[in-house]
């Protein structure tokens, strides 16, 4: 077995992917292997490396992707090979979870194993609806109780006549398919039809929902109102603190589902902004940011770097790729080489220099190619070395308008994104259900891979509300038909998402 070998049992939370503890994070960003469930959140996977293997063992009611049995089999296995390995499961560990199942095979096993516990969705999903599980005066204690049972099991395995007559809050996870038996037998046993209860779907997810209601009529109102699985159950008297203590403010837009089509390991700052106004964000990453087809250009670039006299980047992926080019070529401290100006697009691309130590980069006031070229009029002077780090798929207009000042001007593609499959299939299942009000694109090559993945699929589009970043993305659109429902005013996330929220958002 490798040294590091090991296995790290991590509860990722209930949803809200800031409920992920310092601890979890920490062994998310070094795992070699992330073994992972439905109920976690996308966005957590993000903080694990570009190597890690990500595999997918989620479970519904109904149906195991994997079988426990391979589960705890693939991660021992994994662990042999040497693999730092992280199980990520919704909520806690320990609270029906299986983490104790999955470790004592590895104990069998011989394999090291952790725990990183995590919050509980017992007590975080019904937080997140203002409702405490125990209030002085209220609920002295509570339960936490599977209702996964086999409703012909129900009665045997489960003590319903002390249930029914305890004090405190009752707690069911896993309860939707048997609310009407777990109401019936709570009622034989004794306990008042009139008793509260709380449903919380989708606990600290941005498209929660909680209904509150009393145990004779609730199975009736979770069918009526179209309440379903993952949901709390809670019963007790607290739930009547919903009224007071509900606290989560709906963003303004709420109830809009927008899907982000960029890149996944660039998704996040456009997801959680949208997110933060309520929206709920469906990713469907339309392309991958990969290497280009020849990198020759960039190393020898990264090699004469101290020769140039600008330095222009067109994107925040070629400032990652010609900083590495650049400590890779020049094995020295990489900012000491460099006597260039430094140029960035727009505000994000000046912010990654900064993040290489680069603080005085000129941005020009409209962030794209031809923002670019009219910021640096009467600057650069005939003769000037210019280099460009851009995308393979760059427009000529950078290099053409940089010339025509007298620049001699190098272009090197640094990377260049490719559509991915990845996100087609959801992409399709989503806009066929019609679950879609908008869709974002923020490069000119999310479109045109967008298209391109859809084929026939792309008049699906139509009903959906589109919005671009700014006028290079605008312009691509209208190539391909598309119908923009509304541009940026500067092409910066910030300002696309702003966009969204005036032009579907409720009452801010
Ligand atoms: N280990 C998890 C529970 C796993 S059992 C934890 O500690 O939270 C799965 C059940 O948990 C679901 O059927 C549902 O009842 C509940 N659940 C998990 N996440 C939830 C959420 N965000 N909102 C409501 N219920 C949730």
């Amino acid at each position: 077995m490798g040294d590091r070998g090991k296995v790290v049992l991590v509860g990722a939370g209930p949803g809200d992917p800031g409920l992920l503890t310092l601890k979890g994070k920490d062994a998310i960003e070094q795992a070699d292997v992330l073994v992972y469930d439905r109920l976690v959140s996308p966005r957590l996977l993000e903080y694990a490396r570009p190597m890690c293997e990500r595999i997918y063992v989620g479970k519904t009611p109904d149906r195991h992707m994997l079988p426990q049995e391979q589960i705890n089999v693939l991660l021992a296995d994994k662990a042999e090979a040497g693999n730092m390995v992280v199980r990520l499961k919704g909520g806690d560990p320990f609270v029906f979870g299986r983490g104790s199942e999955e470790a004592q095979v590895l104990r069998a096993r011989g394999v090291d194993f952790e725990f990183v516990p995590g919050v509980t969705s017992a007590i975080a999903g019904p937080e997140y609806a203002g409702i405490p599980v125990t209030h002085r005066g209220l609920a002295s204690s509570f339960s936490v109780i599977t209702g996964h049972e086999d409703p012909e099991k129900l009665e045997s395995s489960i003590d319903w006549r002390l249930l029914a007559q305890q004090q405190g809050t009752l707690v069911f996870l896993m309860g939707m398919k048997n609310l009407p038996l777990i109401a019936a037998n709570l009622m034989e046993n004794g306990m008042s039809p009139q008793m509260p209860v709380g449903i919380v779907q989708r606990g600290t997810w941005p498209d929660q929902r909680v209904l509150c209601s009393t145990l004779d009529v609730v199975a009736d109102e979770v069918v009526q109102r179209g309440f379903a699985n993952p949901s709390i159950i809670i019963v007790g008297q607290v739930v009547t603190l919903h009224d007071d203590l509900a606290w989560l403010k709906k963003g303004p837009l709420a109830g809009k589902t927008v899907a982000v089509t960029r890149a996944r390991a660039q998704a996040s700052k456009l997801t959680e902004a949208l997110e933060g106004l309520g929206a709920v964000v469906q990713e469907h990453p339309m392309i991958l940011i990969a290497p280009p087809d020849n990198l020759d250009a960039l190393r020898d670039a990264a090699v004469a770097a101290g020769t140039f006299d600008w330095i222009v980047f067109s994107s925040v992926n070629g400032v990652d790729a010609f900083f590495e080019a650049l400590v890779n070529a020049q094995d020295i401290c990489a900012a000491d080489v460099l006597s260039a100006r430094f140029v960035a697009v727009g505000p994000a691309t000046a912010h990654a220099l900064e993040a290489q130590g680069v603080h005085d980069a000129l941005v020009p006031v409209r962030f794209d190619a031809e923002g670019v070229v009219e910021c640096l009029e009467g600057k650069i002077a005939p003769g000037q070395r210019v280099l460009l780090v851009q995308a393979q798929q760059e427009r000529d207009v950078l290099r053409a308008g940089l010339q025509a000042y007298g620049a001699d001007v190098t272009a090197a593609p640094a990377y260049q994104s490719v559509p991915v499959e990845e996100g087609r299939a959801s992409l399709v299942e989503a806009l066929r259900a019609g679950d879609l009000d908008a869709m974002t694109f923020t490069s000119s090559s999310t479109v045109s891979n967008t298209i391109c993945l859809l084929g026939d699929d792309a008049p699906l589009l139509d009903g959906v509300a589109l919005y671009s970043i700014g006028p290079v993305t605008s312009k691509t659109m209208a190539e391909h038909g598309l119908a923009c429902a509304g541009q940026a005013d500067e092409a910066t996330i910030a300002s696309l998402a702003q966009l969204i929220c005036q032009d579907l958002g409720g009452l801010a």
